[in-house]
């Protein structure tokens, strides 16, 4: 066997491990068995891709190949190490912007190769030429939109700047403008191509993909983060024509297509237009923040939440990006426990966006044991918090938040919230009366059966445990009273 034809069927292998990779990661049960394929894959494909390129480098190439391998590795390593799960979205969409950092230079190093001559070139001709071209310059241009939009998409997700969305004049205009612009650019550059055409549709794309992701509001960066996943996809595809490397292109399409379906199901679950989203915010009304207060919270202590707890029939807890901040998950599930030991009807009910990550909040409470039978999903319980004597809103704010259905000025107009209002009483665990992600004031906190119990999560859902206890233990008789 040559090593073409072994490198080939290893590419054909690293494929099957992706896509079994990705059928694995799309359940928790089995998401720990995705990620050992997805590595299994990754160490095949790049074992291949060595061997392949061993043909034609010198063995300083190789030691830097290795070099290069074994330092990537080790950031790897290294941040996957130390990122505390709440800043996995912001890690998300760095690595995306590396992909379209990289596609960018295969895209440019393809031009010069072939186009200058500068690295002892291939020679292609005729419509093979032409072919060239185009991928050259469709590889740059998404290449670019990925890195700058996954760079602003990491600057809004690490609250480096704001989350509110950019709204220059004419933005819809902008963005259309720089399509056409690089459909005509491109038409140009396979007709002739040449080097000022190629910085031109650098800059566009540049400038668009931080515009894209700057003009979208804090509420629907959820959807982006996957949106970028898919465009990083496609990225990379782009650079697997350029290198004629098939196994690049069939990765690419596969997490550009994974992407693209899991951002199509965000925004039905969010109620967003998919194209609207995907052409930065195209559509969205021009929405005025509330920021303001809306009248008087009333306050509650944890003494006497556990009271109300005590004497509820049924309670919800709703978590949200507090809880992950507070890392609450192990008192929360102990309180679902010991409340369920007493009788009462305890489930969780979890937004589609709840915390940072999808499936945020499901990861942290079956890390803390919570038995999945009462995790349920938004859909499965909105229409029972009407029935509910006490909800529990552990760290959550956008997502419970009722401007989404009754303001349709708000930002987040439209967007699917648990309807936790409806409870006969509501208590929400926060620190401040701040706003949510979105940047949004939330009327829930001044509704009548609203309570806020301020501090950190943590530290008052275990200041329940201990009042739950308190409540448990026998009275002291008084002196005197026996006889
Ligand atoms: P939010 O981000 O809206 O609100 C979280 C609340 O938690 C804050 O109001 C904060 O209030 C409180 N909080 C923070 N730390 C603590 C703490 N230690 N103890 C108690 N409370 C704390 O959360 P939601 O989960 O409701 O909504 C998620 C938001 O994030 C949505 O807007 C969503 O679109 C967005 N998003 C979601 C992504 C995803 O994939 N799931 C990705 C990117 C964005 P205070 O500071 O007063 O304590």
């Amino acid at each position: 066997m040559t090593t073409v034809t072994a490198a080939e069927a290893a590419y054909v292998v690293a494929a099957l491990l992706f896509i079994l990779s990705l059928a694995g990661l799309s359940q928790h049960r089995t998401s720990r068995s995705g990620v050992v394929w997805g590595i299994a894959g990754m160490v095949i494909a790049l074992a291949a891709t060595v061997g392949l390129a061993s043909r034609s480098i010198t063995a300083t190439g190789l030691v830097l190949i290795a070099v290069a391998t074994a330092v990537g590795a080790g950031i790897g390593l290294w941040r996957a190490r130390v990122v505390e799960m709440t800043g996995m979205p912001e890690l998300i969409a760095i690595m995306h912007s590396l992909v379209g950092l990289a596609a960018t230079f295969v895209g440019w190093n393809g031009y010069l190769d072939v186009d200058a001559g500068s690295n002892g070139g291939e020679k292609l001709s005729g419509s093979l030429l032409g072919i060239h071209h185009a991928e050259v310059f469709i590889g740059v241009f998404i290449g670019a939109v990925t890195f700058t939009g996954s760079v602003v998409a990491y600057l809004k997700l690490s609250a480096r700047i704001k989350s509110n969305p950019l709204t220059l004049p004419g933005k819809h205009i902008l963005n259309v403008g720089a399509l056409v612009a690089f459909v005509v650019l491109t038409v140009a550059f396979v007709a002739r191509p040449n080097i000022g055409l190629l910085i031109a549709v650098t800059v566009i794309a540049l400038a668009l993909g931080a515009h894209l992701v700057a003009s979208i509001g804090g509420g629907d960066m959820p959807v982006v983060v996957s949106m970028l996943n898919s465009y990083s996809g496609w990225a990379a595809a782009a650079s697997g024509f350029l290198l004629a490397n098939n196994l690049l292109i069939v990765t690419g399409a596969l997490v550009g297509s994974s992407g693209a379906y899991l951002s199509y199901i965000m925004c039905k679950a969010m109620n967003r237009s998919f194209i609207s989203v995907i052409a930065g915010g195209f559509g969205t009304p021009a929405a005025a923040a509330d920021d303001g207060e809306q009248g008087e919270h009333r306050e509650i202590n944890a003494e006497e939440t556990a009271e109300l707890l005590r004497d509820a029939s049924s309670v919800i807890i709703t978590p949200g990006y507090g809880m992950a901040v507070a890392q609450a998950q192990y008192p929360v599930a102990e309180l679902a426990r010991k409340l369920r030991e007493r009788g009462v009807e305890v489930r969780f009910g979890i937004h589609p966006v709840a915390g940072r990550l999808p499936g945020h909040m499901n990861v942290l409470l079956a890390e803390a044991n919570v038995p999945y039978d009462v995790v349920l999903e938004m859909d499965e319980i909105n229409d029972d918090f009407a029935a509910t004597s006490v909800v529990l809103v552990i760290g959550a704010n956008d997502t419970v938040n009722p401007a989404a259905t009754d303001n349709p000025a708000s930002p987040i107009a439209g967007m699917p919230v648990l309807h936790v209002w409806e409870a006969a009483n509501v208590v929400v665990f926060k620190r401040s009366m701040a706003a949510g992600y979105a940047g949004v004031q939330n009327p829930l906190f001044f509704r009548e059966n609203t309570q806020m119990l301020f501090g950190d999560a943590k530290q008052r859902v275990e200041d329940i445990l201990r009042g739950l206890d308190a409540l448990d233990a026998p009275v002291p008789e008084m002196a005197g009273t026996s006889r």
